[in-house]
């Protein structure tokens, strides 16, 4: 087929409504039309899909989408044909005689894409309907399902190389926002994409904001969080375990934050429904662990809280990665303190891996660690972390705040002796008592009154003292001992500051005032005039009842930036409609004199 240069260009405009191609996009774009094979490595948000959705368009045939996420076809499918594109599905929710509807389609070629199950491609009667049609490309959603290594593994995937044997003329274009160099590896490999080019985009996600805070009373912090700065918005709250899932959610609803419980001890049913509820009504807030993870393709996640620190800066970056796909502002926040360093370093103490294991999960706890106590930009670190270089970023809290540093020296030798003193069978909270000065139960108890360690850190206030002890473990000073329940005991390096030979600087913790990503935003709204922005609430009505009426989510009728962007614009009529992101022709053609009728109205 040929094509005119800028044709992909007219149909970014046309039929996705998108002024300009994203970063790699075109290069990508054309690569695959030109029939040449690709191995796509873009974060989550990045703009993938439309790596394949375009060259589906112009090639001749049918574009076959491979991806586990069964849950989430249908509405792949349901967004494309808002566009006017000939899409449908092929997995195990469609009974026989839907099943053969999309086979027949395909055979008479009347079928721009198709997704498919891996399970399902890989039977001989699908393989022999493929060699029956006219087949554009083969597009690997999360290639990395190929690799055995991860956490995503799925043993079909590894079926797929047969792909290239029996079909050696069709492009394959693999995709994955898994970064590591050992699954780039492995999936060229396992898919005999060998001759593939490789198109790398930055892993950096803008619109993230990233913020890391002290923890005090989580509960409350992450509250106060969700009301003053998302209040009504999607978002996803992970901790560690099931029971402080369930009870978070419960606690979060009885405050009236449409929460819902997610994780592997609930039954598929109930969970399925809230992975549903979560995808296609607006506003509710997931509170899970991880096992609430890959299958989660929500545009409009604005905020990724974490309640416990994850195991490593790849889980971190992952998840958070989930937050703002539709590239408005999100906030990656998390809570942190110096019980969930001693819970980690327990829990692979305990594990039942090999020293090896124990080692890396160690190095990979470190990092992360790092990552907390950093004074200077999160973005810097995470990407350095990724192998890639930046510049400080503005849009994280040590950039917008930077913290202050203290000259620590005086507080962490008064610290260190005190543990010394009471004979390093204690936990912070006591440490403190008896520095404070308290006259507890349990100082009485141990005689820590007539120590000369007692009340000698009056001056600082317990929440500083958290820090300063938070600060001595990461720092290496001190070491919580898991075999006596989480005792702080001094380490090798702890006795240079005991006599006086090292000076120790540590951050300050200030508590931060939610000055996050969603104030850009509201203060956004807020430069809205009170008409334009009844506007756009108009505009959010008349989308709910869209949604609701052809049973779609919300964001398949328009993002959320497409309405922002028609309330602030006034449009005067449907050419100027036109102009607006994220309309393209047919949404012009189906939805633009509703659109316009209620612009004037
Ligand atoms: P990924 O699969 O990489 O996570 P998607 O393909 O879902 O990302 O794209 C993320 C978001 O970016 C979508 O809302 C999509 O509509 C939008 N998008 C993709 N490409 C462009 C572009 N060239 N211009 C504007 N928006 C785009
Ligand atoms: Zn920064």
């Amino acid at each position: 087929m040929t094509t005119a240069p800028d044709q992909p260009l007219h149909i970014l405009k046309t039929v996705f409504g998108f002024p300009a191609f994203r970063g790699a996009q075109r290069e990508i774009v054309d690569h695959v039309m030109a029939g040449g094979d690709a191995l796509v490595l873009m974060p989550t948000g990045g703009g993938k899909s439309l790596c394949y959705q375009l060259p589906a368009l112009l090639r001749d045939g049918t574009a076959l989408v491979i991806s586990p996420l069964i849950a989430l076809m249908q509405d792949q499918v349901a967004a494309l044909r808002q566009l006017g594109v000939r899409a449908a599905f092929l997995n195990s929710t469609l009974d026989a005689r839907e099943a053969a509807a999309a086979e027949r389609a395909l055979r008479e070629g009347a079928l721009d894409l198709l997704y498919v199950a891996p399970e399902r491609l890989v039977m001989p009667r699908m393989l022999d309907l493929l060699e029956q049609s006219r087949i554009a490309l083969f597009a690997i959603d999360e290639a990395h399902c190929v690799s055995q290594w991860g956490h995503d593994f799925r043993p079909e995937y590894l079926q797929l190389s047969l792909l290239h044997e029996r079909f050696p003329a069709v492009p394959r274009i693999a995709l994955t926002a898994t970064a590591d160099m050992q699954t780039r590896v492995e999936i060229r490999h396992r898919l005999a994409l060998g001759d593939a080019r490789v198109f790398v985009s930055s892993f950096d996600r803008p619109n993230i904001r990233y913020t890391i805070v002290d923890k005090q009373d989580a509960r409350q912090q992450l509250l106060r969080f969700i009301r003053e700065t998302h209040a009504g918005d999607a978002g996803i709250v992970y901790c560690l375990s099931r029971k402080k899932v369930d009870e978070t959610a419960a606690w979060l609803k009885a405050q009236d934050v449409a929460a819902l419980p997610y994780h592997a001890g609930m039954d598929a049913a109930t969970r399925a429904d809230h992975q549903a509820r979560f995808q296609r009504e607006e506003g509710v807030v997931m509170v899970a662990t991880i096992a609430f993870g890959m299958g989660i393709d929500k545009p409009d996640v604005r905020f990724v809280a974490h309640l416990d620190l994850p195991k490593s800066i790849e889980g971190y970056y992952q998840k958070t990665g989930r937050a703002g796909r539709d590239g408005a502002p999100a906030d990656a926040w998390m809570t942190y303190g110096l019980g969930d360093v001693v819970q980690l370093r327990r829990m692979i103490d305990q594990s039942e891996g090999s020293e090896e294991y124990r080692r890396v999960s160690f190095a990979k706890l470190e990092a992360l660690l790092g990552l907390c106590e950093t004074a200077g930009c999160r973005r810097v670190r995470l990407l350095d972390y990724f192998g890639e270089a930046s510049e400080p970023c503005g849009n994280c809290d040590t950039c917008l705040e930077p913290p202050q540093t203290w000259d620590a020296t005086d507080a962490a030798r008064k610290a260190l002796s005190c543990i010394f003193r009471t004979g390093q069978r204690f936990g912070s909270r006591h440490l403190i008592d008896v520095l404070r000065g308290h006259a507890t139960e349990r100082v009485e108890q141990w005689r820590h009154r007539d120590l000369s360690v007692f009340g000698i850190g009056a001056d600082i206030d317990e929440a500083a003292w958290r820090d300063v002890f938070r600060q001595l473990v990461t720092l290496g000073f001190v070491r919580p001992d898991h075999e006596a329940f989480g005792a702080l005991r001094l380490t090798e390096s702890s006795r240079a500051v005991l006599k006086g030979e090292q000076r120790i600087d540590m951050r300050r913790m200030a508590p931060r005032k939610g000055k996050s990503a969603t104030v850009r935003r509201k203060a956004a709204v807020d430069g809205l005039t009170a008409a334009d922005a009844s506007l756009l609430e108009r505009l959010r009505a008349w989308r709910s009842e869209q949604a609701r009426t052809q049973s779609v989510p919300a964001y398949v009728i328009f993002h959320d930036a497409t309405l922002s962007a028609i309330a602030s614009a006034h449009p005067r009529d449907i050419d100027d409609l036109s102009t607006i992101h994220g309309i393209g022709a047919k949404k012009l053609e189906r939805y633009g004199s509703e659109l316009m009728a209620l612009l004037r109205g």
